[in-house]
């Protein structure tokens, strides 16, 4: 994703002026309990999220090591994906595609989608990006060295598969897409020599926008994860997610909140970025808002490990999975009453 502060997101930054950070409200973190009092069918409990097995999908994908385009580990990870969504999922596709990246390199890339009752007219798309960046630009020390992406990629993947598994279990009523984006993070880094380009990250979320996999496919609304395994992980509201689909955050927060999460899906208001999301909403007009990891305490306000050699399996935290992945569960088993 574009991080805070560089000139070429400084458009849309400025296009959004209205979304600052607001910084620990304490109010707005405890609004949940005015609705407790609110009559209405008990949502069905979700299936179990197992954390162990999500970290096992984490580790399974850094094991590949680097997964950047054109590499080998890229080819293998992505064959790896692919078989392991069909033992879940009622269909699989890999849809393969070629991009330029702002450097001007030809890029192969496999965006991977797999459908659960891909009959159903009402479905909910669930997203996150599998590739890895080729940099650590972000780093003090060999900044020209591919990352390995444990939590910047893996983690949000390694969490979907763990909800397929337990899709493939417990069957829900609803149709659920899970994607798993290519060429999110090729994106241009801020001391670059090459011309300034637009649009360099999420190359593949931006080539499934304007291809749906299938002719007119919608979804009712989307939720996207990144960089949602590090310790202590706050999930704020992000501002793009708040300007396109205000409606999503509150349910996907409020059922965090419902279920024990709101550690994790703090209500804190924070300033738009562009992810796989943006490009989601604007073109293939799906609501679709972000889970990621905002650290008030990093310079970035990332997770303090992003885009340097230190983003590694040792840094992913069980409890952050646990938290995301649950209230993923929950947010598709809450279709069946609504
Ligand atoms: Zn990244």
């Amino acid at each position: 994703m574009v991080p805070r502060g560089v000139k070429r997101s400084l458009k849309w930054i400025a296009l959004c002026v209205s979304f600052v950070v607001v910084s620990c409200n304490n109010d707005t973190k405890t609004n949940s309990s005015s609705t407790s009092n609110v009559v209405k069918p008990a949502a069905p409990t979700a299936p179990s999220f197992n954390s162990d097995s999500a970290f096992v999908y984490v580790k399974a994908q850094t094991d590949f090591g680097p997964r950047v385009p054109n590499s080998v580990s890229q080819s293998k990870c992505a064959a790896w994906l692919a078989e392991t969504m069909k033992q879940f999922a009622d269909t699989v596709i890999v849809q393969n595609f070629q991009t330029r990246g702002f450097d001007g390199k030809t890029l192969n890339g496999k965006n991977i989608i797999s459908s659960f009752n891909p009959s159903k007219g009402n479905r909910v798309l669930l997203c996150s990006h599998w590739d890895s960046r080729p940099w650590a630009d972000q780093d003090s020390v060999d900044k020209d060295k591919p990352i390995d992406g444990a939590n910047d990629g893996a983690s949000g993947v390694g969490v979907l598969i763990e909800v397929a598994r337990q899709l493939s279990i417990a069957k829900p009523d609803v149709g659920v897409d899970i994607i798993f984006f290519d060429i999110e993070d090729y994106g241009q880094p801020e001391d670059s020599k090459f011309p300034e380009m637009d649009d360099s990250y999420c190359l593949g979320s931006q080539y499934w926008a304007k291809n749906l996999h299938t002719p007119n496919y919608f979804a009712r609304y989307g939720i996207l994860l990144d960089m949602v395994g590090g310790a202590h992980a706050t999930y704020t509201q992000e501002g793009t997610s708040n300007r396109y689909a205000p409606a999503v955050v509150d349910m996907v927060w409020k059922t965090a909140s419902d279920i024990g999460y709101s550690d994790y899906f703090v209500f804190d208001k924070t300033k738009p970025i562009i992810d796989d999301h943006y490009y989601v909403n604007q073109l293939a007009q799906i609501k679709m808002v972000d889970v990621i990891h905002y650290d008030f305490n990093s310079p970035s306000n990332f997770w303090k490990h992003w885009h340097t050699h230190g983003d590694t399996i040792d840094k992913i935290d069980k409890n952050s999975l646990k938290a995301c992945g649950q209230t993923l569960l929950q947010v598709v088993f809450n279709e069946l009453v609504n």
